[in-house]
């Protein structure tokens, strides 16, 4: 595996993204490949800002722990590491992880915070989802993918591309956890205004500034007055449940805000739960 063990920053060659850039028109970037620039170093360093780790510890519980240890999971592959949180959580409760991300920036503050946050020394993959396989060869009891990460992707054929490298990294019982914001509500009924469970830090905001059936564009504002934009594509959830289905997993079950049963737009944030057998 490409990057695993320990690692410094130099391993990675960061590049130097000082600040974001969409070009004259935001509204036409819509394209998988630009999410590593939009995880620029100032962003990332807000990230945690944004997320709050000890809210977000909170507010989930033991939801996805409980979850992956009800089907005897073992092994995690977390394909959106981000900053660490789920990574560090995982490895604190036992999980043998490996913590993978195509942004550099990411997975640097992400071994970062593995040190500071009890000493753990995280085992990370720098690969696109894409061609995850490149990188990673072992099999796993479990993958995640979450903190609404599969939204980057732009075009059908790279979600389809990028589900089917997870199943394959699954053992033969494996189960994919991959959550997302319940866009559906947002397109059909405009945006809530909720901050829940994973923008928490209560002086950030983060809204959608634009929405059309093929972009959500979020803008993030913190307390210093800086601001940082995503361009994500707008998954509606029978959507992803069909391509899930259509890649091979068998079943699949999806939580509303960590609930089995919810109103189709009450949850801020969905679940979805596939088992490759
Ligand atoms: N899971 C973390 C959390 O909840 O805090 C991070 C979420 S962040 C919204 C999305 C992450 O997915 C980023 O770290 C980004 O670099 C990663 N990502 C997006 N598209 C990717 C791709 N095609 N391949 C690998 N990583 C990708």
């Amino acid at each position: 595996m490409k990057g695993v063990g320990a690692v410094d920053k130099g391993e990675f060659q960061i590049e130097a993204h000082p600040a974001q850039e969409f070009g004259p028109d935001p509204l036409t970037v819509r394209d998988t490949d630009h999410y590593t620039n939009e995880y620029v170093k100032g962003f990332v360093e807000k990230w945690d800002e944004l997320i709050d780790w000890k809210k977000r510890y909170a507010s989930e519980g033991s939801f996805f722990i409980d979850l992956l240890r009800s089907y005897g999971v073992k092994s995690v592959l977390d394909v959106a590491t981000g900053t660490g949180f789920h990574s560090v959580r995982l490895i604190e409760e036992g999980f043998d992880t490996v913590s993978v991300d195509g942004s550099a920036e990411m997975l640097a503050k992400a071994f970062e915070n593995g040190l500071a946050y009890g000493g753990h020394i995280l085992r990370v993959v720098h690969a696109d989802w894409r061609w995850l396989n490149k990188d990673v060869h072992g099999q796993f009891d479990a993958v995640v993918c979450l903190g609404n990460s599969f939204t980057h992707l732009f075009s059908e054929q790279d979600r389809r591309k990028a589900l089917a490298e997870f199943y394959a990294v699954l053992k033969h019982d494996g189960i994919l956890i991959l959550d997302q914001r319940n866009y559906d509500a947002i397109l059909d009924n405009g945006f809530s205004g909720k901050h829940t469970y994973y923008y928490c830090g209560e002086e950030v905001t983060a809204e959608p500034e634009y929405i059309d059936e093929g972009l959500a564009r979020f803008r993030y504002r913190f307390p210093d007055n800086s601001q940082y934009h995503l361009n994500m594509f707008p998954l509606r959830k029978d959507y992803t449940r069909r391509l899930l289905q259509e890649v091979g997993f068998q079943r699949v079950e999806t939580y509303g805000d960590f609930q089995e049963t919810f109103k189709a737009d009450e949850p801020d944030f969905l679940i979805h739960v596939a088992e490759k057998r």
